[in-house]
C-alpha cells in the first residue's frame, strides 16, 4: 500500500486523527483550560473523527498574553532572522504534505489530490513572502531645506487572525507569513469546522518558532472568536470569512476600541463570455471557475454567475453540462476523485435549499441539483454539479452567495445592460471575461465593481498577486506585498538639520 492508495489512506488518516488533540498555546500544547472540547466529523462518512478543545475567554487571555509576552524579542530580530524561521516553517509543511492534505480531505470533504494543491500553494505563498520580506521599507522624504523625513514600517504587536473552513491548512499556514515576517506574533483561531489540520500543522511547528510568537487555538466564533476580535490588547485583526461575520466583527472591534480590521469576504462573482469567444476553453474555464474539483464549489472566488450571449447560449450550456456530468465524484481520500462532498449537513442543505429556490422562481435545471446515485454516496453530503439556465438577475440564485456547487447561467445580448447586470449585485470580489478582442475585454473589466479579474481565464491565483475585494467582498488586499505593508503601521520622523 502506498500514499496513491484509499485504504493506506483511510488507515492514515484513522492513524492521525487518534491523538489528544490540542491548542498552541506560548510553546505547549495545552487543552482549553476548563477541559471543554468539540466533536469535528468527517463529512463524507458523517462519523466523528476527532474531539478538539473549544477555547473560551479565558484561553484567549492566555494566548494573547504568550503572544505579547514573546512580542519584544520577535520584533527586534532582524528580518532575515524571521525569514530564516518561516523557511523552516515551509520545511515542515512540505515534510508532512501528505498527511496535512489527507486530515483535510477527511475533515472538510475535498479531495485529497486538490489538498495537496493547498499545501503546495501555502508553501508558495510563503515562499513569496519570504522573498519580499526585506522591500517592505521606509522612505525618505525632503521637507523645507532645514529638515527632511524618514519612515518606518513597524509592526502592530499582537495579531488576531481568523479564517474559514474551505481551505484548513491552506489559510492556517499562509495567513500567518505576512504579520508574523513583519515583527508581529500571531493568535490563530482555526476554523470550527474543519480544525485538525491547522491543529496539526501547530503541533508540527511548536519548536519551530520561539514559544508564544504563534499560538493556535480552536474553537467557535459566538465565544472564541469574538473574545479574540474583543480583546484590548489585540491591535490588529483579520477575517477571512463570510459578509455577515465581517459585519459582526467590524462592529465588535469597534465596541472595543479602534482597530486595523481587514476583510476577505464573500463572493457572487459573473462569468461575461462573448459570443467570439474561444468556446471550448471558455466551457472549461466556466467547469474550473465553479471550482467544482477543489472545493465542490467552497470558494469565494467561484464565477457562479455565467452570463452567456444569446448566440453562444444553447451550445456553450450542452458542452458544459457534458463536461461537469464527467467529473468524477468520489471518497475524498481517494486519488481518483475529482470532487469530494460539502463540509457538513448545513452547507448540504443550503445548496439544495438553493436550487429548490431557483426551481420555484422559473430558472431549470438543467444537470445535478440532487444526490450523485449508488450505494457509494448514502452516506456524506454529496451533490453532483449544478447548472441552472433561464435565471434572470433578480433570482435568488443570481444574488446569493450559495458557497456550493450551483451555477446559475443568465442569458445577454447588450453589452451595456451586461456589465450593468453583472455589478448589480452586493458583491465585487472576482469577475471574468472571456473573448478575443482585447478592447473589448479592458474595456469590459474596467467596468466592473471587483478587486481581481480573469481575462480568458478562472479560479487561478498566483503568489505575489493582490486578491482582495471591492464593495461588501472585504477591505485590503493579500497575496501580495500590500498585505505585507498591512501588517505594519506607518511611523514618520521629522529630522531638524542646524
Ligand atoms: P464564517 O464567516 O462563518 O466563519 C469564518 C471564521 O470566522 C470562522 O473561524 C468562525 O469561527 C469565525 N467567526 C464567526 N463568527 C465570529 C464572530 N462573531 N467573531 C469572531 N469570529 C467569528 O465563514 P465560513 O463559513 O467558515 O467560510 C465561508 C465564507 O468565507 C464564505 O462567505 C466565503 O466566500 C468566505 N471566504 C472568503 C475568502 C476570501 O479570500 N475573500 C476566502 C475563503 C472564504
Amino acid at each position: 500500500m502506498s500514499p496513491n492508495d484509499l485504504q493506506y489512506n483511510q488507515r492514515r488518516v484513522a492513524a492521525l486523527a487518534d491523538r489528544p488533540w490540542k491548542m498552541l498555546v506560548g510553546g505547549k500544547m495545552v487543552e482549553a483550560r476548563n477541559g471543554e472540547r468539540y466533536a469535528t466529523s468527517s463529512p463524507s462518512t458523517e462519523k466523528q473523527l476527532a474531539e478538539v478543545p473549544l477555547a473560551q475567554k479565558a484561553d484567549v487571555e492566555a494566548a494573547v498574553e504568550a503572544a505579547e509576552k514573546a512580542y519584544p524579542a520577535w520584533r527586534d530580530m532582524p528580518v532575515a532572522g524571521r525569514v530564516a524561521i518561516l523557511r523552516s516553517f515551509i520545511e515542515v509543511l512540505k515534510e508532512h504534505e501528505h498527511d496535512l492534505a489527507l486530515l483535510d480531505a477527511a475533515n472538510l470533504g475535498s479531495p485529497v489530490t486538490s489538498m495537496h494543491g493547498d499545501v503546495q500553494l501555502a508553501c508558495m505563498l510563503l515562499d513569496y513572502i519570504c522573498n519580499v520580506a526585506c522591500e517592505v521599507k521606509g522612505q525618505t522624504i525632503p521637507g523645507n531645506g532645514s529638515n527632511w523625513h524618514v519612515t518606518r514600517r513597524e509592526p502592530y504587536g499582537v495579531v488576531g487572525r481568523i479564517i474559514p473552513f474551505n481551505h484548513p491548512l491552506m489559510f492556517a499556514a499562509s495567513k500567518i507569513g505576512a504579520p508574523l515576517v513583519m515583527g508581529n506574533t500571531v493568535v490563530l483561531k482555526v476554523p470550527d469546522q474543519a480544525p485538525l489540520s491547522p491543529l496539526y500543522m501547530a503541533e508540527l511547528i511548536k519548536d519551530v518558532f520561539p514559544p508564544g510568537v504563534i499560538n493556535v487555538i480552536s474553537g467557535d466564533g459566538r465565544n472564541t472568536g469574538d473574545a479574540l476580535v474583543r480583546h484590548p490588547r489585540v491591535k490588529r485583526i483579520a477575517l477571512t470569512g463570510s459578509v455577515e461575520t465581517g459585519l459582526l466583527i467590524q462592529r465588535s472591534a469597534a465596541e472595543v476600541m479602534v482597530k486595523h480590521v481587514s476583510l476577505e469576504l464573500g463572493g457572487k462573482n459573473p462569468m461575461i463570455v462573448f459570443p467570439d469567444a474561444d468556446m471550448d476553453s471558455a466551457v472549461e474555464g466556466a467547469a474550473r471557475g465553479m471550482n467544482f474539483h477543489w472545493s465542490q464549489g467552497q470558494s469565494c472566488g467561484s464565477t457562479s454567475r455565467l452570463f452567456l450571449h444569446r448566440d453562444i447560449h444553447d451550445e456553450f450550456v450542452e458542452k458544459l453540462k457534458r463536461r461537469v456530468e464527467r467529473i468524477v465524484i468520489g471518497d475524498p481520500l481517494d486519488p481518483a476523485t475529482e470532487m469530494g462532498c460539502m463540509i457538513s449537513k448545513s452547507q448540504y442543505d443550503k445548496a439544495h435549499k438553493y436550487s429548490d429556490l431557483g426551481r420555484e422562481q422559473g430558472a431549470v435545471c438543467v444537470t445535478g441539483g440532487s444526490r450523485p446515485e449508488g450505494a457509494a454516496f448514502e452516506m456524506g453530503y454529496f451533490i453532483r454539479p449544478t447548472i441552472f439556465t433561464g435565471v434572470t438577475n433578480d433570482m435568488r440564485i443570481a444574488q446569493e452567495e450559495i458557497f456550493g456547487p450551483v451555477l446559475s447561467v443568465l442569458k445577454w445580448d447588450d453589452e451595456e445592460a451586461v456589465i450593468s447586470q453583472a455589478n448589480q449585485v452586493e458583491y465585487g470580489l472576482t469577475a471574468a471575461v472571456w473573448t478575443r478582442d482585447i478592447n473589448k475585454a479592458f474595456k469590459t473589466i474596467s467596468r466592473l465593481e471587483v478587486g481581481f479579474t480573469w481575462i480568458n481565464g478562472s479560479s487561478s491565483h498566483f503568489a505575489g498577486v493582490p486578491f482582495g475585494g471591492y464593495k461588501n467582498s472585504g477591505v485590503d488586499n493579500e497575496e501580495g506585498i500590500e498585505e505585507l505593508y498591512s501588517y505594519t503601521q506607518l511611523k514618520t520622523v521629522n529630522i531638524m538639520i542646524s
